[in-house]
């Protein structure tokens, strides 16, 4: 039987932007149960120094907070990177034209330089290496990544840093939240505790959504940070298990800078400059094709399967 996760999402996505309010709705219950209910009133009351543990606490979350929603919908928004109109690898125009009928008719259209050339049959349009078609958005994307249900986005080579930094903070407020309500929940089961009040019930929910949420992210960016380092993708993880050496990677510093950029300053924003991007566009525009009779194997599993 065939378990794959894509399957699930693919239920996932008729959801639709309903995602949206569930992921507002955590948010929500998080910050509530932490500065509401538990941090933010004792900023008036007590010692001066738990005061101030409080109000830091709060300040803190706070931010985390801040950050996870500017990377969140900053995912959400960013255009993932589409293949211009017209573009195609030939030399010229007639070229591209006279090979156009062959590939629409599954022919194999003539190499560029020794190199197969890719044709979306769905988009009817040549598309350079690294892009993939994404069945939600009907169109092929730059370096693409994968169909996130949560963002409700294709994650592709303009908006991956805003999801890896998605990830990132959520992971950082959520073991913030975790460490911070963790002693409430252990007062949850103590025979003092106040369950006619509504408060343990949604301090005990949040505490157990929160580190539920840091112990599957921490899986998720350990594994993201591989495919970084390694210049790769979640689609392309799949076809590197099965293939030989990893063609793209430019050593582990350049491949971080090709997703989060050269501007040390900017890594933790989930933003890039004009600049930035028109390189990123320019170079998966021509990235070079797979080479050599040893990648035959990876150019001719050309996913269209991973369309997630
Ligand atoms: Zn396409």
């Amino acid at each position: 039987m065939d378990c794959n996760i894509f399957q699930f999402c693919k239920c996932l996505k008729l959801l639709g932007r309903i995602m949206i309010l569930i992921v507002l709705a955590f948010i929500g219950l998080s910050y509530y149960a932490v500065v509401w209910e538990s941090y933010g009133p004792s900023i008036f009351e007590g010692s001066m120094q738990s005061r101030l543990g409080s109000f830091t606490a709060v300040f803190i979350f706070t931010f985390l907070i801040g950050m996870t929603l500017w990377s969140y919908f900053a995912c959400v928004m960013t255009d993932p990177g589409k293949v211009p109109l017209g573009w195609h690898p030939f030399s010229s125009d007639e070229e591209a034209d006279a090979q156009f009928s062959l590939a629409s008719y599954g022919g194999q259209p003539a190499a560029v330089n020794g190199q197969r050339v890719r044709f979306c049959r769905k988009c009817k349009a040549w598309k350079p290496e690294r892009a993939h078609h994404d069945s939600g958005t009907g169109r092929c994307v730059l370096r693409m990544d994968h169909y996130c249900i949560w963002v409700l986005n294709c994650v592709g080579l303009l908006n991956y840093k805003m999801f890896l930094l998605f990830l990132f903070w959520t992971f950082w407020a959520c073991a913030l939240a975790s460490g911070l309500l963790i002693n409430s929940f252990i007062r949850f089961f103590q025979s003092d505790a106040d369950l006619n009040s509504a408060r343990p019930a949604i301090v005990f929910i949040a505490f157990v959504v929160d580190a539920a949420f840091c112990l599957s992210l921490f899986g998720f960016l350990i594994m993201h940070a591989r495919l970084v380092v390694n210049n790769c993708t979640t689609i392309e993880m799949f076809e590197k298990a099965r293939g030989p050496p990893w063609p793209y990677t430019l050593g582990a510093r350049r491949n971080f800078e090709s997703v989060f950029g050269s501007r040390h300053w900017a890594w933790l924003l989930p933003m890039h400059s004009a600049a930035e991007k028109a390189s990123m566009l320019d170079e998966a525009l021509h990235e070079p094709y797979l080479q050599g009779p040893e990648m035959a194997d990876l150019r001719g599993a050309d996913p269209l399967s991973c369309e997630v």
